[in-house]
């Protein structure tokens, strides 16, 4: 029992302190912390105690919008894997599978091809961890990439994960390049700033030059556990397929949003309620994997993806099996792939041992 005094027992009883109480009250005796600690509380928090998904929630994913997505995405590593001629069934691991229904569209297309690979899950949060079970209930579960199996080869999958690890910011101050904080706005309010920590060495040098005012953004945690898994793959072979809204760096801007009830926010407000993301550095993710010498298609567009997997002659037979839903698959596959929705924003890398078949959908 604690000795300090307050509340009590019988008195009036001392509430507890939100999350966002909690971690305004460090800051405010701690000093700032950097964004990129910001975002991996709030989002810890977050994903930690919640659903977000689907229309009463935040915001809605590839997989929750269509059957088509995952099925597809489960044909294309189901391919590879028949192709590499491997006969021990492989693993099937997906990183944030949020409710896991990409993975039990992926499992039932892989199924039809004669592919039945053994489920491993890295995820954080207790509570989707509940749901992926409910789809997949044999899945075995991981806090991180460490953990997986080392004896058989990887079907990788990452929707919409790497967006959500959190990134560090550097802003070009008067000085140079310093390492953006969250501290104490006016009213008490968390608010961004401009640290003391001199960032200029991180900067790529093409850039370091910019305007005052600047913003540069990077993911160490996207590029550490991207290279964990390349290192995995060089090992143990297979494929892997990452899927996320994203640029192809470097380069500037502050891609930090804020999404609650599927509208825009604020990040530095309503903390760990809304889902804070970053753009995806596929140029960062694909020379991870090269360095461990993997084979790297695209990035290419999902729009270009999903059409090169064959998604009109999917949504064709889907909508012959179900004429009275024509209407729902069509609206579903443009809003996978036209370029006004998510066909341009999102794109796809793919990742192969060099040994390795490569994943089709890449032009
Ligand atoms: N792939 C799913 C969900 C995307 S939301 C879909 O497409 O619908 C992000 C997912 O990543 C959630 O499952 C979340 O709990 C998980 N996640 C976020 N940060 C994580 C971390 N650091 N380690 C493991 N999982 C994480």
């Amino acid at each position: 029992m604690s000795g300090e005094s307050g509340g009590g027992e019988g008195g009036f009883g001392r509430r507890e302190l939100s999350f966002a109480e909690q971690l305004a009250r460090s800051i405010a005796n701690g000093g700032p912390i950097s964004l990129a600690q910001y975002m991996a509380l709030t989002n810890a928090h977050y994903y930690g105690t919640r659903d977000p998904l689907g229309a009463n929630g935040d915001f809605t994913t590839a997989p929750e919008i269509s059957q088509m997505f995952g099925e597809l995405i489960g044909l294309a590593l189901g391919d590879v894997w028949l192709r590499s001629g491997q006969r021990k069934p492989p693993y099937y691991v997906e990183l944030g599978p949020g409710r896991g229904t990409l993975a039990a569209d992926a499992m039932r297309a892989m199924a039809q091809a004669g592919v039945a690979p053994i489920v491993h899950f890295v995820e954080t949060s207790p509570v989707l961890r509940e749901r992926q079970t409910a789809h997949i209930p044999h899945a075995v579960f991981h806090d991180d990439i460490d953990t997986l199996p080392t004896d058989r080869p990887l079907l990788i999958v990452a929707n919409e994960f790497f967006d959500a690890l959190p990134v560090q910011q550097s802003i070009r101050t008067e000085d140079g390049w310093r390492e953006m904080m969250v501290g104490l706005g006016e009213g008490g309010r968390l608010a961004p700033q401009a640290g003391q920590r001199v960032m200029d060495h991180h900067i790529p040098a093409e850039l370091r030059d910019a305007p005052v005012g600047s913003i540069h953004e990077s993911c160490v945690a996207g590029a550490a556990a991207m290279l964990a898994l390349s290192r995995r793959l060089a090992k143990q072979g297979g494929a892997a397929l990452i899927i996320d809204y994203g640029y192809e760096g470097p380069s500037l801007g502050d891609s930090l949003q804020a999404v609650r009830f599927h509208h825009y926010a604020d990040p530095f407000a309503q903390v760990g309620d809304n889902d804070l993301t970053a753009h995806v550095d596929f140029t960062v993710l694909a020379n991870a994997a090269r360095q461990e010498e993997l084979i790297v298609k695209g990035p290419v567009t999902q729009g270009v993806f999903l059409t090169l997997l064959g998604i009109d002659a999917r949504a064709q037979a889907l909508a012959e099996a179900t004429p009275d839903q024509a209407k729902e698959i069509e609206g579903a596959m443009r809003r996978l792939v036209a370029r006004d929705q998510m066909g341009r924003l999102f794109k796809v890398l793919g990742l192969s041992h060099r040994d390795w078949p490569t994943p089709e959908g890449f032009a």
